[in-house]
């Protein structure tokens, strides 16, 4: 019996995803604060963003859209630095 043979493909860049225009920021109760002083611009926050929602800038540091970003702190949780921070909106 052939061995059953899976083959997967990672995606490892940044997405973008389609919003449809859906502001999150009107409901969001904490956002993710980056400490770019820090960051080694390695992208892992941009890759793991379920909303695709964070961007490379000229200065290559990655900036979140704070008017998409819904606050789900995947992007704090997956930076192997520690260097994004999860604040209260006010
Ligand atoms: S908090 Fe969530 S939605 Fe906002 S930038 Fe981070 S991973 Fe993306
Ligand atoms: S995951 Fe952390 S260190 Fe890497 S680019 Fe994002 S903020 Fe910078």
């Amino acid at each position: 019996m052939r061995p059953r043979v899976i083959k997967l493909q990672l995606h490892l860049a940044p997405v973008t995803v389609d919003l449809g225009g859906t502001k999150t920021m009107a409901w969001r109760t904490i956002k993710p604060a980056f400490h770019y002083e820090k960051c080694t611009k390695c992208g892992l926050c941009a890759t793991y963003c379920p909303e695709g929602v964070i961007f490379q800038k000229e200065d290559g540091f990655f900036h979140p859209d704070y008017e998409y970003c819904k606050g789900c702190g995947i992007c704090a949780v997956e930076c192997g630095k520690k260097f994004i921070e999860m604040i209260r909106e006010i």
